[in-house]
């Protein structure tokens, strides 16, 4: 698990996610829901006042849409295409990368993809003007003349020489001749007009082959690589041997659908080759190895590593399952300003969250397509039970946790459960732990500086460990003089608590030491108060609420306004 942990948090396979749809008054609504219907896991973002009945309420237009394109998310606004334009206008730089837009009239009458030609904006507007019934203002010129777009072959090809698309295509388009060496039915099914000895050739070959401008290469993917002994070469040399192998045998790395490995922990821990190498990873229990291949031909083999090959393209996903990923993520404390970028990318990457109901809600506008499995609060290691399972069955999966996940938090449950349970399939699994801000640092932010020395935090809850274990920490923290946050400061079901730990705090902290209760963080009803230690009472926080208390050393200085910052200085005078 942590061998692939660099390699895989900076390679992530680019995501086919699914579209979301923009709109800004009510008429649009039934067009968008109708569109709906062709586009399975698509979400209705509605503008917030205008529009009833959406699955994302936004206020602001601009940033909604500039968002979603940041994210790669497709996108369909059913809005003026000049809108949508000049909203995106300051971020059009990569062609290769933005998500597919398209423009669709209010009332459905016209279709026009505007961006994403290589990322598959003409399939969706072709898509989009089925249900509706019209024509696509398809403008791009390859697809117009050719029927087909030679930049972006279809799922299981890949060009191997893209530098010299451009010259090749103005050939074409000139009129110059060209033949076909290969077979590709998407190649043939287009209205390029294949002749024999053209003076330019399109290659279709699992050969190692470069192209210029007078070859296209399209490789498909019809190789295997089977690993039967992960154990026998680190990641790194395993690297090493494939691109031998394949560099011996004249194949492309390029015409390899997907390496092959056994799902056992030993076969996990090489799994971040897929990443180095830029393919799909597959983990096949070992005793269905000869099943899930037996299909295909044996081309090249020794005891390291089969090369396997079929006479079409091979869909990976037809072969064993993928890595399982789980990642635990902190959302911070409320909005999604302190929601990290690492953990945002996460969220939109997975294919199932877990989590307690509310958070979940609070992510909603990211779980376009996913399965959510919400539960009740407090069953924590069922939960993660659930997750390390979906996990271990090839899913990418995010448990989802306010504030920091390690900070009385899932991290530490879904880790319970792995290190009690050790289930061995879970060995299998990619584990992450995303961070996130956690209640006490929004609340030291919202004051001041309260935690600006050595500091602890407290749960003041007795449901996970008895009241005289908190009792000693408390009692302990407080004559170390050190700052404390309480955490669950109080529920429905137990109320005491608070006074009992503020009765130990007085033994040995004055009772003007500043304290601040800070509720709501990053949410509407935010509530930031500093009272004293001799005010702290019950009524002074609820189960939203975190308590920060002074050393003998913080202070509270008055603001013009009225207001106070809270601070505890670096030093000891
Ligand atoms: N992982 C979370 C803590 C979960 S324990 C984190 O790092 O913040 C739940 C407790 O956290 C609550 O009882 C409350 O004390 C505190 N808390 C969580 N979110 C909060 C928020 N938005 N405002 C104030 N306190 C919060």
């Amino acid at each position: 698990m942590h061998n692939s942990h660099s390699v895989s948090s900076k390679q992530k396979p680019p995501q086919r996610l699914s579209p979301i749809i923009v709109v800004l008054n009510q008429v649009s609504v039934t067009t968008a829901r109708q569109l709906m219907t062709a586009l399975p896991g698509s979400q209705l973002y509605g503008l917030v006042g205008r529009t009833t009945d959406v699955d994302v309420s936004f206020t602001n237009f601009g940033d909604t849409v500039r968002q979603l394109y940041r994210d790669g998310v497709p996108m369909i606004g059913l809005c003026a295409a000049g809108i949508l334009i000049r909203t995106l206008a300051p971020l059009l730089t990569d062609s290769k990368t933005e998500p597919p837009v398209v423009a669709v009239a209010a009332d459905g009458s016209a279709v026009v993809p505007l961006l994403g030609g290589i990322t598959g904006v003409n399939d969706l507007a072709e898509k989009i003007a089925a249900v509706l019934n019209v024509q696509p203002a398809i403008t791009t010129t390859g697809k117009l003349q050719f029927n087909t777009v030679l930049p972006d072959p279809p799922t299981g090809y890949r060009l191997a020489n893209p530098e010299h698309l451009k010259t090749f295509i103005a050939d074409l388009i000139a009129g110059t001749s060209v033949s076909l060496d290969g077979e590709a039915p998407w190649l043939m099914a287009s209205n390029i007009p294949f002749g024999a000895n053209g003076r330019r050739t399109i290659s279709v070959t699992t050969q190692a082959i470069l192209g210029s401008s007078d070859q296209l290469v399209y490789h498909p993917t019809s190789l295997v690589l089977s690993i039967e002994r992960p154990s026998q070469f680190t990641m790194t040399e395993w690297i090493e041997v494939m691109i031998d192998r394949l560099a011996t045998a004249h194949l492309a790395l390029a015409a390899v659908a997907c390496i092959a490995i056994p799902k056992t922990p030993a076969g996990a821990a090489i799994a971040g080759i897929g990443a180095g190498l830029n393919l799909p990873m597959r983990l096949i229990e070992p005793e269905q190895l000869s099943n899930d291949l037996n299909d295909l031909t044996v081309i090249n083999s020794d005891e390291n590593l089969t090369i396997f090959s079929d006479t079409e393209p091979i869909d990976p996903n037809s072969i064993g399952q993928a890595q399982g990923k789980l990642t635990v993520v902190g959302t911070g404390p409320g909005s999604k300003q302190w929601m990290s970028p690492e953990v945002r990318a996460t969220i939109l990457a997975a294919t199932d969250l877990v989590g307690y109901h509310t958070y979940l809600d609070l992510v909603k506008d990211l779980s376009t397509g996913k399965e959510c499995h919400g539960s009740d609060n407090r069953v924590e290691l069922d939960r993660s039970r659930l997750a390390l399972d979906l996990a271990a069955s090839g899913k990418n999966v995010v448990v989802v946790s306010s504030g920091d996940p390690g900070i009385f938090a899932m991290a530490a449950a879904v880790l319970e459960v792995l290190d009690q349970e050790a289930k061995p399939e879970w060995q299998t699994i990619d584990l992450q732990i995303a961070p996130g801000i956690s209640a006490m640092q929004a609340a030291a932010a919202a004051i001041g500086a309260p935690l600006g020395h050595d500091f602890c935090a407290i749960s003041l809850s007795d449901i996970l460990k008895p009241w005289e274990i908190v009792a000693d920490r408390i009692a302990s923290a407080a004559q170390a003089d050190f700052a404390i946050a309480f955490y669950n400061p109080i529920s429905s079901h137990r109320s005491w608590q608070l006074t009992a730990a503020k009765e130990i705090l007085m033994k040995s902290r004055s009772s003007t030491t500043p304290v601040i209760l800070a509720r709501n963080l990053g949410r509407s009803g935010q509530d930031v108060q500093v009272i004293t230690l001799g005010e702290l009472v019950p009524e002074s926080a609820d189960m939203r609420t975190v308590i920060l208390i002074g050393s003998s050393q913080t202070r509270v200085i008055p603001r013009a306004d009225g207001s106070s910052f809270v601070y505890t200085p670096r030093s000891y005078q």
